[in-house]
């Protein structure tokens, strides 16, 4: 396991009680520990056509802006509802209780464009398919997706498109 990840710890009864939230700010925080992170974030893509990364709010900006930098691609905000001032695109999604929106700028990448999402952690898999919708939505081409934590136990894999690269830095 890459020494990084000990500098991702467990916050327990966050947000609520019984969940254990895993916090990445003090890999944020590190130099060495997040320049190690997006390196190995951005290894699995280095030499792959890729046009844009798209970060998903919010802590799949501050990744993914860092992997687009290292990637030498652009970066296109995936947001929450009503952030975004141009014309949008929406997915709807589930969460445990009731739903949420991501939504897209409609003119962020043109049809066809080889993307990449990023987000920091794969829990359920509801953010992350639902990146993939919207992406597919505005005709872009997802190239695959990039998440720097896989919390394995919520099984968020099983609802991913299985033709679709998925690359984890770590799976806990
Ligand atoms: P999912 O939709 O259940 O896969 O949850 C993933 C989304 O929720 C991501 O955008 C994460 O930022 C956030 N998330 C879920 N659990 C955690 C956690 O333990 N730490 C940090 N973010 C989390």
């Amino acid at each position: 396991m890459p020494d990084w990840q000990d500098l991702i710890r467990d916050i327990p009864d966050f947000p609520k009680p019984g969940v254990v939230f895993k916090d990445i700010t003090p890999l944020l925080a590190d130099a060495d520990g997040y320049a190690a992170a997006v390196d190995a974030m951005a290894a699995p893509w280095r030499g792959v056509a890729l046009d844009a990364v798209l970060g998903i709010e919010s802590r799949g900006f501050i990744l993914g802006a860092a992997l687009a930098r290292a990637l030498g691609t652009g970066f296109v905000p995936v947001r929450k509802p009503g952030k975004l001032p141009g014309r949008t695109l929406a997915q709807a999604y589930e969460l445990e209780y009731g739903s949420d929106r991501l939504e897209i700028h409609a003119d962020a990448v043109a049809p066809g464009a080889r993307v990449l999402l990023v987000d920091d952690v794969l829990a359920t898999g509801g953010t992350l398919c639902a990146a993939l919708a919207l992406a597919r939505q505005q005709g872009a081409t997802v190239v695959g997706a990039s998440v720097l934590l896989e919390i394995a136990t919520l099984q968020g894999r099983a609802q991913w498109d299985a033709s679709v690269a998925l690359e984890v830095g770590i799976t806990c």
